[in-house]
């Protein structure tokens, strides 16, 4: 059998190698069998970095991940319902441990029966075989790796391969994770796999499946570090129009996730302030060519959030005005700019700059989010108030004023700007 320990000790963080050895020592003062499984083998042998990882349990997973958290002193957080509980190490890495269950499909895509059994059981459960590897961590295994599925060749020939052929029909969110590792490791599909995903929509294999883990792949797919060759191969599979019937892969919406990619990436690179919440941004691509009936429907039947829903709603509606007026050459103040952009949110604005084929509206919503939006002026309502004026509308008036004046550089320094104030207030 295969030991990986030296790949342990190459790839990992001394402090979570550390934390894995302590674990294979609590399982077997507790009389259990422990070992790390599924996505962070997987990675792990992929010479990926290890964020989290996941434990299974031959025994009661609860139990253990306690008993490890008050060892270790980390806080635990047990979820009874699943048999699993979450270890936060120092806010620095996580481990999720689970006890080993099987799963039983009752009816076509609703969740499984899930009952406690071994580790062999709970890897014969899964997706594709690539996840199906675990590595031992009781100290007399220690690193041993568990193949049952032919993992380690599948990793090797970069293929993604389901179990067996009832494996979509059973979980059509696999479909869905299919394409998600294909397109992020750059693996392909195996011949029977594809296979059993051609024609899958046609064989009305989604229909079963709720709104809600639908979504949650959806967003999945949106946060993956290329969304668009995800989406792409969606596409090629007949599979994007789960999302809604209308929506068709198209040389426009190609264009549109390609500037999108530039967009995230040069804000990124820019720094430029808060963080877009990625997958926003591509749902609104993805929605910008429907008509308002279908984007309504769509937005109805997930379950997002609602500011994010009431976000990809109101781009949606104003996106075509907002451009127009974005792209007019009355545009010349940056305090216009700034009127017409402030209070939208960053992922709406990201949105625009994608979208906009016009380089001056690129260049003002650039402007806006590197610089406008963080214009203030000096003078606050205290200086207004030791100016003699009263508290009221006034206040805001010229406080906008004196910003629109730092916007458009009619007032360049701290003293100039209390000269204006003074010349304003005097004038209410
Ligand atoms: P990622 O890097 O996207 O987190 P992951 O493989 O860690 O990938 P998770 O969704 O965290 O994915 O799932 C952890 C493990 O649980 C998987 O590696 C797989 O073995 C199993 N798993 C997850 N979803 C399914 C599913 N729908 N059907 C079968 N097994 C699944």
């Amino acid at each position: 059998m295969h030991n990986v320990e030296p790949i342990l000790g190459k790839e990992l963080p001394p402090h979570l190698l550390t934390t894995l050895r302590q674990s294979g020592d609590l399982a077997k003062q507790m009389g259990v069998v422990v070992c790390m499984v599924g996505g962070s083998v997987r990675d792990l042998l992929l010479g990926r970095p290890i964020l989290d990882v996941d434990l299974v349990v031959e025994g009661n997973g609860i139990a253990f991940a306690r008993t490890l958290g008050r060892q270790t002193q980390s806080p635990v957080k047990a979820h009874k319902r699943f048999g699993t509980a979450t270890v936060t190490f120092q806010d620095t890495f996580k481990i999720d441990v689970a006890t080993a269950r099987t799963e039983s499909y009752g009816s076509p895509a609703a969740l499984p029966k899930v009952k406690p059994s071994s580790i062999d059981l709970d890897l014969a459960r899964r997706d594709f075989t690539i996840n199906t590897l675990a590595v031992r961590l009781n100290p007399e295994h220690f690193g041993q790796l568990i193949d049952n599925h032919g993992g380690l060749r599948d990793l090797e020939s970069r293929t993604i391969r389901v179990l067996h052929d009832q494996s979509f029909v059973d979980d059509p969110t696999r479909v869905w994770r299919a394409i998600r590792f294909e397109q992020r490791f750059g693996f392909r599909l195996s011949q029977r796999t594809h296979k059993l995903i051609h024609g899958a929509r046609e064989r009305k294999i989604f229909s079963p499946l709720s709104n809600t883990r639908l979504f949650e792949e959806i967003v999945h797919t949106l946060s993956e570090k290329h969304p668009r060759k995800a989406l792409a191969r969606l596409a090629q599979f007949n599979v994007l129009g789960v999302i809604h019937p209308t929506l068709t892969w198209s040389p426009s919406l190609t264009a549109l996730l390609r500037s999108i990619e530039q967009t995230l990436a040069w804000f990124k690179q820019d720094d430029a302030g808060a963080k877009p919440t990625k997958w926003v941004v591509y749902f609104m691509a993805l929605m910008d060519a429907l008509p308002q009936g279908a984007v309504a429907q769509t937005l109805k039947q997930f379950p997002l959030p609602a500011i994010q829903r009431k976000k990809i709603q109101a781009c949606h509606t104003q996106s075509g005005s907002l451009l127009r007026r974005l792209a007019s050459r009355s545009l010349h103040y940056p305090s216009s700019i700034y009127h017409l952009l402030v209070g939208l949110p960053d992922d709406t604005l990201l949105f625009l700059r994608a979208k906009s084929a016009s380089f001056s509206a690129k260049q003002h919503i650039s402007a806006f989010l590197r610089t406008y939006q963080h214009v203030e002026p000096s003078v606050t309502g205290d200086h207004l108030k030791a100016l003699g004026l009263h508290p009221g509308p006034a206040y805001r008036r010229i406080l906008d004023q004196l910003r629109d004046a730092r916007l458009n550089g009619t007032i360049k320094t701290e003293a100039e700007e209390h000269g204006l104030a003074r010349k304003l207030a005097k004038m209410s």
